[in-house]
C-alpha cells in the first residue's frame, strides 16, 4: 500500500508519511486532515510513495479537505525548486502558492437560494391562484418575465418563503442553490469598450511570428526589446488572441496592478467579448474575492489571468503562453520568504509548462539581455515608436550653472523648464514632472550644531511632510512633530533641507499660477480610486501638470504630453548597490518614454548635478546598447551579476552587539570548508543599520553558480543555534543592499 508524504501547515516544517485507504483518491498537491502526536493538524500532500516496510506502522490520515488537489504537479515542482534555490523552507514556498484566503475552509464558494420556474400554469390558473394567493401569482409573473426565469429568493421580497413553498408543492417553481462568484470588480462599475487588432507594423509582425512560432513548439523565452511607445502591448494583445484561439490559456504578469492600471485596463478591452474569462489578481482583493477567483481559475473558466508578483502561482490549467510585462522592474522580487524573483520563476514555469514566454520591456534588466546575448533567449526589437512618431527630444542640464546663474542654491526648477513648463500651458499641452522623493524637505537639520532629526527607531532622516506638519519616516512610518528649535543645542535657526514632491507643488503654485496640477505619490494615494481618479482627469485635461514620484514612471499613455520634467536625476545614483546605474538609466528612460506619444513632438528636460554621468548620457540618446555595453563591462570586471550569483545574509536583533557578533560568529563558520568558486565578503553594518528598532549587520556572497553557495549558507545556518532575538535572512539574487 503506498503512502502519502505530508507537509504539515505551521512554522516547523514537519513531514510524516500517511497510509490512506484504497478507496479514497489521493494523490500530490491534495489538501489533508492528519492525526499529529495527540492532535489533529493539517498539511499538504508533496507525494505519494510507493509501498515500503519502515518498520513500524504509520498512521492514517484523517480526511480529504478538497476533493482536487489544489496544486498542480508542475506547481509543486516549482514549489521544490524555489525552497531549494532561495534556500526557503518548503513550507514558506507553499503558503506562497496556496495563501490563507485559499487554503481556508471558512472562505469556500459562497451559495444562495434561486427560485426557478419550472412550468407556468395556463392562464385560467394563473386567475385561479390569483384570487386565493396574490402573492404566489405575483412571484409566478415575476419569474415569467425574467430572462432565465429564475430569481434569488432574497430577492422576491418580505415573507416569500411560505409562498414559494406552496408553489414548489405544486410543481411550478423550485429552488436551487447556486455558487455565486464575488465579483472583484463590481464597485468599480467601470464600462469596457471593445477594441479590436491594429494593423501591425514590420517590426511588430515580426515579433509576433516569433512568439506564434514559439508556442507552436518548446523555445527559448522571447525578450522583447521595445523602445517606449514601440506598441509591445499591441502584440502581447495579439499574441494572447492567438493562444485562446488554440484553445489554450495566458498568464499576463505586471510590476503592480494598481500602478498599470491602463495596462489591464487595455487588455479587458481587448478580451471583452469573452467577458468573465479575464481574471485580475489585485492585491487588494477581500479573502472570499480570491477564494473564488483562484478556483475560478483552477477550473479553467478564466482564460486570461493579470496580477502582479504572485499571480505567477496562478492554477491555469493548459498553460498556453506567459508574458512579463516590464520585466526589469524590481517589483518582481519578493521581499520576504521565499524571496523569489516573480520574472525567473515565469521563465522556470514556462519550461516546466512547455510554453511560449515573452519578457518585455525597453529597458531589460542586463541579467535578461545578457541570455539573450549568450543565445539563451530569442532577442526581438522594436526600434521604432509604433505611430512612428519620433522619440523624443532630451535636455540634460546642468543644475549647478543653473543655480549659479539664478544666485540661489536651493533652486528647484531652472529657467529652461520653467519656460518649457509655460509654453505647454499656452498651447493647451499637458506636462508630467518626475521627482523620486515624496514629502516637503528631506530633512531638518541645524545649521549651528548639524544635528538632523533622526527616526528613533532607523538610522534615517526624518522627512518634513507639510500637509500633515509632521515629521516622517520613509522607512518604517514613525511620526513626529516639528520642532521649533534645536533639540541638541536649542538654536531656532533649525531648517528644512532639500525637497520633495510637495514642496514641488508649492513651488510651483507661485512659479506658474494659472497652471492646474495635482500629486501622486504614496502620501496622496492613500484613499483607494484616487490614483485612477487622477488619471482619469488628467487624461480629460482638467490638469495641466502631474507631479509624481516613481508611481508615474510605468506603462502610463498621455498622447497631449509633450514636456516631461525630471527633477534632481541622480537621486538613485550614489547609492551603495551595483546596480545604481542600471536602475537611474531605467528610470530616466521610461519617465522619458511619457513625452511626445501621440501626434505631438514630445520634449524631456533632465535637471542633475552630475549630467556627465553615463547613466544619464546614455538615456539621454535613448542608447540602451551603449548603456548596457558599458555596464556590462563592469559587471564582468567584478564578477557582478549576470556574471556570477550575488546574495546578501543579514542578521538583525534589538541588540547591536548580539546582532554584530552573531554575524562574526556565521563569518567564521563561512569560512570553513568554504567552495573555492565563493567569495564572502567582511561582515559589515548594512548602509540602513537600523530600522524598524532593529539593529542589522550583513555579509554580501558572490559564486559563479547558486545552488553551491544557497547549499553552503543553509549548511552553516542549520549548524548554528542563533540567540533568542537573533533573526538571520538569507537573499538569494538579492536586489536591494540597504
Ligand atoms: P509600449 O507598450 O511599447 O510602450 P504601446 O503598446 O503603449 O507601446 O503603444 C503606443 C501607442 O501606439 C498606443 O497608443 C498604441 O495604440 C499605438 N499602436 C501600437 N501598435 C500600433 C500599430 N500597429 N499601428 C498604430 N498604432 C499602434
Ligand atoms: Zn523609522
Amino acid at each position: 500500500m503506498p503512502f502519502a508524504r505530508v507537509l504539515i501547515d505551521g512554522p516547523s516544517e514537519l513531514v510524516f508519511d500517511y497510509s490512506f485507504p484504497d478507496d479514497l483518491t489521493v494523490s500530490p498537491g491534495c489538501r489533508v486532515r492528519v492525526p499529529l502526536r495527540n492532535r489533529d493538524a493539517t498539511g499538504t500532500v508533496l507525494s505519494i510513495e510507493p509501498m515500503q516496510d519502515l518498520g513500524f506502522a504509520t498512521r492514517p490520515l484523517s480526511s480529504l479537505i478538497d476533493p482536487e488537489p489544489l496544486l498542480t504537479a508542475t506547481l509543486l515542482e516549482l514549489a521544490q525548486w524555489i525552497a531549494n534555490y532561495y534556500g526557503s523552507t518548503m513550507e514558506s514556498v507553499i503558503r506562497a502558492l496556496l495563501p490563507e484566503s485559499i487554503r481556508a475552509e471558512e472562505h469556500s464558494a459562497k451559495v444562495q437560494k434561486m427560485v426557478q420556474l419550472m412550468q407556468m400554469p395556463s392562464e385560467e390558473k394563473i386567475q385561479s391562484i390569483g384570487k386565493k394567493a396574490p402573492k404566489q401569482q405575483n412571484i409566478l409573473l415575476l419569474l415569467n418575465g425574467c430572462p432565465e426565469r429564475k430569481m434569488l429568493l432574497s430577492e422576491l421580497g418580505q415573507g416569500a418563503h411560505s409562498s414559494v413553498k406552496s408553489l414548489v408543492k405544486q410543481g411550478y417553481v423550485q429552488v436551487v442553490e447556486e455558487e455565486i462568484r464575488r465579483e472583484p470588480d463590481a464597485d468599480q462599475q467601470e464600462q469596457v469598450i471593445e477594441s479590436f487588432p491594429l494593423p501591425l507594423n514590420n517590426e511588430q509582425a515580426q515579433a509576433l511570428e516569433v512568439a506564434k512560432q514559439a508556442m507552436a513548439e518548446p523555445s527559448k523565452p522571447i525578450l522583447l526589446l521595445g523602445v517606449t511607445g514601440s506598441g509591445k502591448t499591441e502584440v502581447y494583445l495579439q499574441a494572447a488572441r492567438h493562444t485562446i484561439n488554440q484553445g489554450k490559456t495566458v498568464l499576463v504578469l505586471v510590476p503592480e496592478i494598481s500602478l498599470t492600471p491602463q495596462t489591464v485596463r487595455r487588455f479587458k478591452a481587448r478580451f471583452a467579448a469573452l467577458d468573465d474569462q479575464v481574471a485580475v489578481l489585485h492585491s487588494h482583493l477581500s479573502q472570499g474575492e480570491r477564494f473564488d477567483e483562484w478556483h475560478r481559475i483552477r477550473n479553467g473558466k478564466a482564460s486570461i489571468v493579470i496580477g502582479a508578483r504572485s499571480a505567477i502561482f496562478a492554477p491555469l490549467p493548459n498553460l498556453g503562453l506567459i508574458i512579463v510585462d516590464e520585466e526589469h522592474d524590481q517589483s518582481y522580487k519578493q521581499d520576504t520568504s521565499p524571496r523569489y524573483h516573480g520574472r525567473d520563476i515565469a521563465v522556470l514555469r514556462a519550461k516546466l509548462e512547455k510554453c511560449a514566454i515573452i519578457l518585455g520591456s525597453a529597458t531589460p534588466s542586463l541579467e535578461s539581455f545578457h541570455n539573450a546575448q549568450e543565445g539563451k533567449y530569442t532577442l526581438v526589437r522594436l526600434n521604432q515608436r509604433a505611430d512612428s512618431h519620433s522619440m523624443p527630444l532630451v535636455r540634460v542640464l546642468d543644475m549647478r550653472l543653473e543655480q549659479q546663474k539664478q544666485k540661489n542654491s536651493h533652486a528647484i526648477f531652472s529657467d529652461k523648464l520653467r519656460q518649457a513648463l509655460e509654453l505647454r500651458l499656452e498651447r493647451g499641452e499637458q506636462s508630467i514632472l518626475f521627482l523620486n522623493r515624496r514629502g516637503f524637505a528631506r530633512s531638518l537639520q541645524c545649521p549651528a550644531c548639524g544635528h538632523a532629526c533622526q527616526c528613533p527607531h532607523c538610522s534615517i532622516a526624518l522627512t518634513y511632510h507639510r500637509t500633515e506638519d509632521r515629521l516622517m519616516c520613509h522607512v518604517c512610518g514613525y511620526q513626529s512633530i516639528v520642532p521649533r528649535k534645536c533639540p541638541e543645542c536649542k538654536d531656532p535657526a533649525i531648517a528644512l533641507q532639500g525637497y520633495g514632491t510637495q514642496k514641488v507643488e508649492e513651488v510651483l503654485a507661485k512659479l506658474i499660477p494659472k497652471a492646474k496640477f495635482a500629486r501622486i505619490d504614496a502620501d496622496a494615494m492613500r484613499k483607494k480610486n484616487t490614483l485612477r481618479d487622477m488619471l482619469h482627469a488628467f487624461k480629460s485635461k482638467k490638469i495641466d501638470i502631474l507631479i509624481g514620484t516613481q508611481m508615474i514612471a510605468k506603462g502610463l499613455h498621455f498622447p497631449n504630453v509633450t514636456l516631461v520634467g525630471i527633477l534632481n536625476a541622480d537621486i538613485g545614483l550614489h547609492v551603495p548597490d551595483f546596480r545604481a546605474a542600471e536602475r537611474t538609466f531605467q528610470l530616466i528612460t521610461q519617465v522619458a518614454g511619457r513625452a511626445g506619444r501621440g501626434e505631438l513632438e514630445g520634449e524631456v528636460i533632465v535637471q542633475t548635478a552630475t549630467p556627465h554621468a553615463p547613466a544619464i548620457q546614455f538615456a539621454r540618446r535613448h542608447d540602451f546598447d551603449g548603456f548596457s555595453e558599458q555596464e556590462l563591462e563592469f559587471r564582468r570586471e567584478f564578477q557582478f551579476p549576470p556574471y556570477g550569483r550575488c546574495a546578501v545574509l543579514t542578521v538583525r536583533s534589538t541588540h547591536e552587539r548580539r546582532a554584530e557578533f552573531t554575524l562574526q560568529t556565521l563569518h567564521r563558520r563561512l569560512l570553513e570548508n568554504l567552495p573555492p568558486e565563493i567569495q564572502v565578503s567582511e561582515p559589515l553594518p548594512s548602509p540602513l543599520i537600523r530600522s524598524h528598532g532593529q539593529f542589522r549587520f550583513q555579509i554580501t556572497l558572490r559564486s559563479l553558480h547558486a545552488r553551491p553557495l544557497t547549499k553552503h549558507v543553509q549548511c552553516v545556518l542549520q549548524k548554528t543555534t542563533l540567540p533568542e532575538d537573533v533573526t538571520a535572512t538569507f537573499d538569494m539574487d538579492a536586489i536591494s543592499f540597504m
